[in-house]
């Protein structure tokens, strides 16, 4: 945030009412300016003031919508440059490129794999978000068809791209309800593309062939009152468009440069043959500030390590990956199957349901919400306790599911066993190994 508290302070109406749940406006003030609270929290900040604390509040990198409801695409709205400042907040989209050229069957595979290819890692689904259609063909009805075509597949996020301005009019007013991104306006085209952009409430990308003359143009597109920009820098090799990205952040975040300040759209497609390559070209542009991200072919060996490595990226490193607390039935377990228990650490879920399904025993894996602290951790902060293990035993259902009453805990956790068996009165509480490793042994000569 550019203003201070001293500024924000200023703008408030000083009644210190605390209907915003603090006791001055000066300490709401500083609570703004340090992020931890929120300006519709007082009531009575006048319109004006409040224009003045958004528009100094807004990211420095503009968050731009791609498509519509639930499933749109949002990126930008970024305020550091790197993660471990704070938090990098909406992930880039990846996408594939289809053309109105490429043969019919080669477009349905592709369009097969972009909704088929999905992944779930830590509670969370990975999959691609965005389709790019190209218009090649010089053929209107061709571009047509193929919009047509992906609207039928249930496709809601896309990237529409002509050279033919007429051509790129009648497919956004085709998909116009979908909000596409409409690619892409350059120097001799900036005007119309706007208006086109305007009259159908579409975000624009611009095209140029520097930053300067990108600056230009998106300069007399905000003055044109169009908001939703996204920037292609135009680069054609990973190290001038490696270099442009960083630009672009330093630009718009340690400068205040508004002119750069919106998301980025590049392609890896258009800088080698080689799959391979791409997919690490790809990968350069997730953490170094790439908006929407457009591969030539979306495959599991190119869309999961990109997957993996944007929500790791992504994630916010303050809050702990966690798994939602619950039951987990793993390899089909029945009545008489072991009970393992441990904490909600993403991590830690992951390790022990991988090491008990290879295991090919049917259990019972409990996951305890620690607030995602492993089990360690959690037993030191009290989260991974008897009083607070017991209750969620009883409560979860687990009873009802078994006809014995015997509980794996993990075996770092071994000191809890004696008041565990306090609380549980009616449980046998068993200690488990130390390491997930060694779980399968344990509970192939495990019996109930
Ligand atoms: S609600 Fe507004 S006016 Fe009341 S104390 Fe908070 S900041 Fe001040």
């Amino acid at each position: 945030m550019a203003l201070t508290g001293i500024d924000i302070f200023k703008l408030l109406p000083k009644t210190n009412c605390q209907e915003c749940g603090v006791p001055t406006c000066m300490a709401f003030a500083m609570k703004l300016a340090a992020g931890q609270a929120e300006l519709d929290a007082c009531p009575y900040v006048s319109d004006e003031a409040r224009q003045q604390l958004e528009e100094a509040s807004a990211p420095p990198i503009r968050p731009v919508v791609i498509g519509s409801g639930d499933t749109a695409l949002k990126v930008g709205g970024e305020n550091v440059i790197f993660r471990h400042e704070k938090t990098f907040v909406n992930k880039p989209g990846i996408g594939v490129l289809l053309d109105d050229g490429m043969d019919g069957s080669v477009l349905d595979d592709k369009l097969k794999k972009f909704t088929g290819i999905k992944y779930e890692r830590v509670g969370l689904e990975l999959f691609a978000d965005i389709v790019a259609l190209r218009e090649s063909s010089g053929d209107a009805n061709a571009f047509l068809g193929l919009i047509d075509k992906v609207k039928k597949a249930g496709v809601s996020n896309m990237v529409l791209m002509s050279e033919k301005t007429d051509i790129l009019s009648e497919g956004v007013k085709a998909a116009k309800e979908l909000k596409p991104l409409i690619y892409a306006a350059t120097n001799g085209n900036c005007k119309d593309l706007g208006q086109l952009a305007l009259d159908n409430e579409c975000p624009l990308a611009v095209k140029g062939s520097s930053l300067d003359e990108v600056a230009a143009m998106t300069k007399e597109l905000t003055d044109m009152k169009l908001k939703d920009i996204v920037i292609d820098t135009g680069a054609t090799t990973l190290r001038q468009s490696f270099e442009d990205h960083i630009g672009i952040r330093r630009a718009a975040l340690t400068d205040k440069f508004r002119p750069l300040g919106f998301p980025t759209i590049v392609f890896p497609c258009t800088m080698t043959d080689d799959p391979l390559q791409e997919t690490l070209f790809a990968s350069t542009f997730i953490p170094k500030y790439g908006g929407i991200i457009i591969l030539s072919e979306l495959e599991g060996h190119n869309l999961f390590p990109l997957a993996v490595q944007r929500m790791n990226i992504y994630t916010d490193p303050q809050r702990p990956m966690a798994t939602t607390e619950g039951i987990y039935e793993i390899n089909s377990p029945d009545t008489d199957s072991p009970i393992v228990i441990t904490s909600n650490f993403a991590l830690t879920y992951f390790i022990v349901s991988g090491e008990v399904e290879s295991s090919r025993v049917p259990t019972w894996l409990l996951i305890k919400d620690t607030e995602g602290l492993s089990v360690l951790t959690a037993w030191a902060a009290g989260k991974f306790v008897a009083d607070a293990i017991a209750p969620f035993v009883k409560k979860c259902g687990i009873e009802d599911s078994v006809s014995h009453r015997k509980i794996i805990i993990p075996g770092a956790a071994a000191t809890i066993s004696g008041e565990l068996d306090e609380e549980l009165p009616d449980w046998e509480v068993q200690i488990g190994p130390r390491e997930a490793a060694h779980l399968t042994p344990f509970l192939k000569n495990w019996s109930a």
